[in-house]
């Protein structure tokens, strides 16, 4: 269940499912206790050389993140300011070497912030740290003002019959906890991702949500909510934890309790957004190719340092060792920094209508912060059960070990996989990227350049593993 959830972990869009492609693609797994250690092979002295390095002394992923939260800042897709960050990607990519550069546009609706208040009216009067989730409605600016009805789960707020909550201001509760492996989100998400529109089919004003995230700071947490279809969008925000809890605490005394929201974001119809891509191309242009993925928006309230400059710093550290190397790959890498993720995969979308599934070999993305890589999964064919064990061997001295779960490459390249493009994921330690993420706490001071350089040594070496692979890795043909 995890892993159908997981690829989108910051957008709000769940992309076609990914079963498909994973069912008819699990030959490896069944043979991955047999060969993790020994078997050395030549090239390997090479590759751990680079990792060694990486893990030593790399800064690039750490200039790039340091320069994308510096010189641009906040990136919301559709923006002005999404916009500045592609053309610095741009010259950024072509300083470092990188070629076929390039920016590829396309529309998409877009959705901007506007005034964010909440006030306790009665009985207990006082305000309350809000923000608006993504493609929230708009109080105006009078605000609303209603009772607060108060539930403890979603599961509670679908219970209620419909019309049952007309006029008032919709307040869900969730418990989420804290977890390496990001699991929490998957189980709290359904609070941001589909309470609202149960609240407006139910008749509500609007909706506050206890904020999706593990820490306990006055930071309120934003990100997209869903609408079902037919369902008219209500204003929409998140309380910080600590006014949640405040809020829970009004409601067991027992009285009634009334907020004026004030919420007014807006839509701006269609706006360009768009994807950047950078290659190194390989000695075989025939060969299918490893596309290395991150996301170049981020969300309004902060830098987006962790949520994912990041991740655009760690992949594209990683295949500059092996451009500097001065060692051709077989297969061409390419890097996607990929817009408007968060706000819907407009850009992994775009992206796999204009490059067919079929020119891609391997995909993966980092987008979980910039905290160390704990394990590694795949979703290979039989034919690179080699390539697996070579990276899991030479992953093994960064404390990386296999797991048995089948990868799934990232939200970014979500449209590749399930179009059958093979998988490797190199899971990043979650434990406190969900104090952060969406937050106005996510700035370029968290990233640990410790940490961050353990992932340059992965990447490196699963990138330079991959980039050589002789496996058939083309797409299977569905079996009849
Ligand atoms: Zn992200």
């Amino acid at each position: 269940m995890k892993k159908l959830i997981l690829p989108a972990l910051c957008a709000i869009v769940a992309l076609p499912s990914i079963a498909s492609a994973q069912s008819k693609q699990m030959g490896i797994l069944s043979r991955m206790n047999n060969n993790a250690t020994g078997g050395e092979q030549a090239g390997d002295t090479a590759i751990a050389a680079m990792r060694d390095a990486a893990l030593e002394g790399d800064t690039l992923a750490y200039s790039i993140t340091e320069g994308l939260t510096t010189e641009i800042g906040p990136r919301l897709a559709g923006t002005e300011a999404e916009a500045r960050a592609r053309a610095w990607a741009v010259e950024r990519l072509t300083s470092l070497g990188f070629s076929n550069v390039g920016i590829e546009t396309y529309q998409m609706p877009t959705w901007v912030r506007g005034v964010e208040t909440a006030e306790i009216v009665a009985p207990y009067p006082q305000s309350m740290h809000v923000t608006a989730l993504g493609r929230s409605a708009s109080t105006g600016d009078a605000g609303i003002q209603a009772e607060i009805a108060a539930f403890a789960s979603v599961a509670d707020l679908r219970a209620a019959p419909i019309g049952s909550l007309t006029g008032k201001i919709v307040y869900v509760s969730h418990n989420m906890e804290r977890t390496q492996d990001g699991s929490g989100y998957g189980f709290a998400g359904p609070a941001r991702w589909n309470a609202a529109s149960l609240a407006s089919e139910r008749g509500a004003a609007g909706i506050v949500i206890r904020s999706v995230g593990t820490d306990n700071h006055r930071n309120p947490h934003t990100g997209g909510t869903n609408w079902a279809e037919g369902v008219s969008p209500i204003p929409a925000g998140a309380l910080s934890n600590p006014d949640a809890d405040n809020l829970e605490r009004m409601v067991a005394l027992g009285r009634p309790v009334t907020m004026h929201l004030t919420l007014t974001p807006q839509w701006l119809g269609d706006q360009e957004s768009g994807n950047v891509i950078a290659d190194i191309p390989g000695s075989d242009p025939d060969l299918p190719m490893v596309i290395a993925a991150c996301h170049l928006d981020s969300w309004d309230l902060a830098t987006g340092a962790f949520d994912d400059a990041a991740g655009c710093g760690i992949i594209t550290a990683a295949a500059h060792r092996i451009l500097e190397s001065g060692a051709q790959p077989r297969r061409t890498i390419r890097l996607l920094w990929a817009g408007a993720e968060e706000v819907g995969l407009f850009g992994a979308r775009a992206y796999a209508e204009r490059h067919p599934a079929e020119e891609h070999a391997v995909a993966a993305e980092s987008d979980f912060g910039a905290d160390r890589i704990w394990r590694v999964e795949f979703n290979l064919p039989d034919s690179a059960a080699g390539d697996a064990d070579r990276i899991t061997r030479l992953l093994a001295p960064l404390g990386i070990p296999r797991s048995s779960i089948p990868a799934t490459g990232g939200a970014d390249t979500s449209p590749l996989v399930a179009g059958g493009v093979w998988a490797i994921d190199l899971q990043q330690d979650g434990t406190r990227y969900f104090d952060l993420h969406h937050t106005p706490d996510d700035t370029f001071d968290k990233v640990d350049p410790a940490q961050m350089r353990q992932n340059v040594a992965a990447w490196t070496v699963m990138l330079s593993v991959m980039s050589n692979s002789e496996a058939d890795l083309g797409i299977p043909q569905m079996a009849e």
